[in-house]
Order: structure tokens, then sequence, then C-alpha cells
């Protein structure tokens, strides 16, 4: 039996379902929501509703969205032929950051979800992949940069995504190990990343 009324400990609960969020800090955020004014509180339910309501995958590259395709697959100022291949939605953050001497990256991008990992039972088909390879069969692509992460992961899925491009006519490079190795790609500073997109070679 909880030592808390019925909705706050149901609040609790759901907070504790967060990344690094234990007992302590969702009693602490809950206790700061049950204080809150009503719109406070209403403001943040709609924000959580929203999100799950209106955001969706890129049908062609997988990113985050609110309108599909997104707004880097109808850029008409990006090279849709230059395709950027990353971890998660938010690596394209750090390589949007990269200010190198070409003025930054100006392609598109292609988002995994996630790294083969063996250990966690992560193959390559658990992977999205699926959009990339037919673009690239389908001889829409010149180039395909492979900015995974310089983890045991990232270099796992970097070398399997290469050997599925390989025979296709398209250029495949993996970035400089200018990014620290073991780190994730997130991290990396602007100038780190502009040097790793700049360094990039064939593979
Ligand atoms: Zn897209």
């Amino acid at each position: 039996m909880s030592r808390y009324a019925e909705p706050m400990a149901r609040l609790i609960e759901e907070l504790k379902k967060l990344p690094g969020v234990g007992t302590k800090s969702a009693q602490r955020f809950a206790f700061h929501i049950l204080r809150s004014t009503d719109e406070d509180a209403a403001a943040l339910a709609e924000a959580v509703r929203g999100l799950k309501a209106s955001l969706r995958l890129c049908s062609i590259c997988n990113n985050v969205t609110d309108v599909d395709p997104c707004a880097y697959c109808t850029s008409p100022t990006r090279n849709q032929r230059l395709v950027c291949v990353v971890e998660e939605p938010t690596s394209i953050a750090a390589v949007e950051r990269a200010r190198g001497s070409q003025g930054g990256y100006q392609g598109v991008y292609h988002v995994l979800h996630g790294t083969l990992s063996p250990l966690h039972g992560v193959g390559p088909d658990q992977l999205r992949t699926g959009t990339l390879i037919a673009r690239v069969e389908r001889g829409e692509l010149d180039e395909v940069i492979l900015a995974t992460s310089p983890t045991l992961e990232g270099e796992a899925t970097a070398n399997w995504l290469a050997g599925a491009l390989r025979g296709y006519q398209v250029r495949i490079t993996r970035i400089a190990t200018g990014v620290p190795a073991g780190s994730d790609i997130e991290y990396a500073d602007e100038v780190t990343m502009a040097s790793a997109m700049e360094g990039r070679r064939e593979v």
C-alpha cells in the first residue's frame, strides 16, 4: 500500500519510468507539479500528449518530425544525394553544429535508431536500414557517410552497413576518428565534428 494518495502514487510511478529518474526525483517532480498552477500542470500534460500525437518518423530518413517527409528530406537547398547515417535523431544536432571549411554539412540524413549489439539481441533486422538500402539500390545517392559513434557497436554497425551497400554505384565513407574513440558523436564539439567530416575516408 502506497503512502501517497492514488493520483500522486500514479504520477510518481510514471515519472520513475523516465531515464535517470529515481524514486526521490520522481517524488520531487510530482510534488512540484502538485504545487504548480492549474495552467502549468495542464501545459505539461498537453506537451506530453501533443508530442505523441503530432510527431512521427520521416518515411524517408526516420528522423523524428511533425511533417512527413521531414524538413531535411524536402529541403531544396540540401544535397539529397549525400546522406549522413547516424544512430539517433539527437546525433543530427552534432552534425548540424559542425562548421568546417565547406561551411557546414550540406547533405541529408538517415537515422538507424540504434546500433548493432549482439549482446543485447540487436541484429541488422532491428535497425532501420530498409529505406537507405532501397535508395542506394535505385541509384538515388552519390555518397553515404557512415557517422555512427567510434564505439564497438558503432564500428560494427558501420562495417555491416558498408558491406550491405558494397557493389552498388555509391561512394561509402566513414567519418575520421577526430571524434574521440569510444565516445558518442552527440557530444562532439563543432570543430571536432567538422574535422571528422572533412577527414572522412572511403571504406
Ligand atoms: Zn527525412
